[in-house]
């Protein structure tokens, strides 16, 4: 790691800005250059080099300029000793649990996760490598400690939750990890760390997909792990230069101008996604408001201890109403996008069906199909205005709509 010149004394919009960023020796220009090059000059005996060492930028896969200028603000902006970059959020949880565990070796989850981890723990890792997993309700910390056993290895959590928006208490379960010689790894996408670092909560390794709230231009993809120099250079040394989940250098230099924003644009999506969800929950057609800013939600004051800044942009909600009817409502919207991603500067929304695998982990709620909505930077007059005229023309009505 290089020496770094904005640490953790500085606030985090000072990092965000800074960190990562230096004067170009070659130019003198106060912005750091794309570096697209696939390979580095070698010293002039290279034979005592390691070829698999991720130290010096030797070749791209090894880490290259752009990515290790990222890496350094990455791990400013969480907190962390040191960072690895990758191209995208997969890639660095797979990439986590591949240099983690071993055959044998025992992990917790949570069961709401992003879609992926649960392919990996649940179907792919335990029945190709052996890799005993557990599924558990992280939100309960009493079923967390009676899942241990004495191979447990690792909890991984989402917090909050991707799509039900379930909290976990950071802190408490680092506890209970570190209790019994086990890691905490926690997925920040949702929150980005302007509103939650794990790492100051005791976590062990925070995994972060760029493409959502850290480039948050929705051009981009890229994934991070953040933690101790000891755990990144294992993932590293095993995954990144063997996997080869390496990211491009543009969208590494892409990511890395995006975040300087974040804590400008997370306090948008705060400060909308609040509002919707307060006007959501007002509507007599609306079923549910799931989003750990409102008092109703269940994670609430946890996620009101360890979310220091706001409670994140994305929200879930369910209506009134039949398949069809919300199909209409995102046909009818003109300000909000209908894709799936999310943390992107413009709204998205996606219905999610009745028929989602992981339905039986869900509550009740949510299984007559339910929207994630990501809430934008947009004004926020608009991003209300559009969804209550596509309600209107869906033919919802008996709206009590709330002052705003
Ligand atoms: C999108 C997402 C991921 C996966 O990231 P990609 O960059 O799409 O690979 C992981 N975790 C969460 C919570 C996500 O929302």
């Amino acid at each position: 790691m290089p020496e770094r010149k904005y640490g953790n004394e500085f606030g985090i919009q000072t990092r965000a800005v800074h960190a990562g960023n230096d004067v170009d020796q070659d130019t003198g220009a106060i912005k750091r250059p794309i570096t697209m090059a696939n390979s580095y000059e070698l010293p002039y005996d290279p034979t005592d080099l390691n070829w698999s060492s991720a130290g010096k930028a030797l070749y791209t896969r090894n880490g290259g300029a752009n990515q290790q200028y990222l890496q350094e603000k990455l791990a400013v902006l969480e907190g962390g000793e040191d960072c690895v970059v990758l191209a995208s959020g997969v890639a660095a949880l797979s990439g986590t649990f591949f240099a983690l565990l071993n055959s044998g070796d025992h992990v917790i989850f949570a069961d709401v996760t992003y879609i992926a981890v649960y392919r990996l723990l649940n179907e792919l890792l335990n029945t190709k490598y052996g890799v005993e997993t557990t599924l558990v309700d992280t939100s309960d910390l009493e079923a967390v400690k009676a899942a241990i056993k004495p191979n447990t290895k690792l909890i991984h959590i989402e917090t909050p939750g991707n799509p039900t928006l379930k909290v976990s208490d950071i802190k408490e379960l680092a506890n209970i990890a570190h209790e019994h010689g086990a890691y905490l790894s926690v997925d920040n996408t949702f929150a980005s760390p302007y509103n939650q670092r794990p790492i100051e909560l005791g976590a062990d390794l925070v995994i972060e997909s760029l493409t959502k709230y850290i480039n948050g231009h929705g051009d981009a993809m890229g994934g991070a792990v953040i933690g101790s120099t000891k755990l990144i250079e294992q993932i590293k040394a095993q995954s990144m230069i063997n996997l080869g989940g390496t990211i491009s250098p543009f969208n590494a230099w892409l990511i890395m101008r995006g975040a300087v924003t974040l804590p400008l644009r997370m306090k948008q999506h705060n400060e909308n996604a609040l509002k919707v969800a307060r006007y959501l929950e007002s509507l007599p057609f609306v079923s549910f408001v799931a989003y750990p800013g409102l008092k109703s939600h269940k994670g609430h004051e946890i996620a009101k201890k360890q979310m220091i800044n706001g409670f994140g942009g994305v929200l879930s909600f369910g209506l009134k109403a039949d398949h069809d009817t919300y199909n209409k409502v995102t046909s009818y919207l003109k300000v909000i996008t209908s894709a799936v991603s999310l943390g992107h500067d413009e709204s998205l929304i996606v219905f999610l069906g009745e028929e989602d695998e992981r339905q039986y982990l869900y509550p009740e709620a949510f299984h007559n199909g339910f929207y994630r909505l990501s809430v934008g930077i947009e004004d926020i007059e608009d991003i209300i205005g559009d969804l209550e005229q596509a309600f209107e023309k869906a033919g919802l009505n008996g709206s009590e709509i709330i002052k705003r």
